[in-house]
């Protein structure tokens, strides 16, 4: 209940946001697919996207997600990407590539970038990525587009 109503404040907050407020850094994907390997990440997943893209595909919604394995004291924090060998299974080895690109979930289309709440304020957080410091290729409303 509580992490409902702290959602909901930062949907608020974000909703209010002056666009030009946001101040994002040189960032442009470089395409090297790390975001979408490793032990720790977890591709986080609204349950309403993970249902319309399983309806994209034509399979069962629970094919495709799991709970997050993270808890807040034995409650898990919503759902994740399956994942393989520590891979997304949407994540093609071979060729280095997104099979759903199309239609990937949110988190995968403004990483590495995601509003934090701190201290009863957003943040901007950027985490690590290759792509920072190249040519920007992100402007402030696209990015707010997809934040909230
Ligand atoms: S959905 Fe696509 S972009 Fe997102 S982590 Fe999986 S392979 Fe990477």
């Amino acid at each position: 209940m509580e992490n409902l109503k702290l959602l909901e404040r930062m949907l608020q907050t974000v909703r209010q946001m002056d666009v030009a407020s946001i101040e994002i850094p040189d960032w442009k994907c470089v395409g090297c697919g790390e975001c979408c390997v490793g032990e720790e990440n977890f591709v986080r997943v609204f349950y309403t996207e993970a249902k319309r893209l399983s309806e994209v595909m034509g399979v069962d919604v629970h094919d495709i997600i799991e709970p997050n394995p993270q808890t807040i004291s034995g409650v898990h924090l919503g759902w994740i990407l399956r994942r393989e060998d520590n891979k997304c299974i949407f994540f093609d080895g071979g060729r280095g590539r997104c099979r759903i690109y199309q239609n990937r979930p949110i988190v995968c289309r403004t990483y590495p970038f995601m509003l934090d709440f701190e201290e009863g304020r957003i943040a901007l957080r950027v985490f690590e990525c290759r792509g920072l410091g190249n040519r920007n290729s992100t402007s402030p409303h696209s990015l707010k587009r997809l934040l909230k």
